[in-house]
């Protein structure tokens, strides 16, 4: 059994002085670590149903679609604005400074679907909240989301309270 905390790179002042980054790509980089880190994140999920895993541009594409086959679904990929090339629907979020938006493609969750949302990391939880704020709005159900890693001290969960929020590591 491997600790994923050793595939997990710190990066201080990235890529703003101040923020301390986690860089999964050692993570990626080894296979061993990856199908760990899959199998763990499948392990979160239990036995819930699931019809569809949503994952956040764009570091939550590679597990996204890892566990979307793991787990025998279809995967939507969320991203900024301008992106998805089909008719789509926008959420502004907040930033520290400022304003974002992600868009999903309109016919990307049918009512009533089962989501699963994924992302690498939960930090303030400004940008899984539109994940799930998108979800809603074409009527899917959240039962999930999850991550690799949870930054504790910036409350991320807090604005995900409305969902059952699971990760691997917390910092
Ligand atoms: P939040 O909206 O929760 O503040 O930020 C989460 C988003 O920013 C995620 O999409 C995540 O990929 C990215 N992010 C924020 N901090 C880090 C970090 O330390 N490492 C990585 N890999 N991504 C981060």
């Amino acid at each position: 059994m491997l600790d994923l905390e050793d595939y997990i790179r710190i990066i201080p002042d990235f890529p703003k002085q101040g923020i301390v980054f986690k860089d999964i790509t050692p993570l990626l980089s080894s296979p061993e670590a990856t199908a760990q880190c899959l199998k763990e994140l499948v392990q979160l999920v239990k036995a819930k149903k699931i019809d569809k895993v949503v994952g956040v541009e764009s570091r939550g594409f590679f597990f996204g679609t890892l566990l979307a086959q793991a787990l025998g679904v279809g995967f939507v990929p969320v991203r900024k604005p301008g992106k998805l090339p089909f008719t789509t629907i926008k959420q502004p979020y907040e930033l520290e400074y400022g304003w974002d938006a992600l868009e999903i493609h309109e016919d990307a969750i049918a009512k009533g679907d089962k989501v699963l949302v994924h992302d690498d990391v939960l930090a303030t939880g400004g940008t899984a909240k539109a994940v799930c704020q998108l979800v809603e709005k074409l009527g899917g159900e959240i039962v999930q989301c999850n991550f690799i890693m949870q930054l504790d001290f910036l409350d991320g969960k807090d604005k995900l309270r409305k969902y059952p929020v699971a990760s691997i590591l917390n910092y």
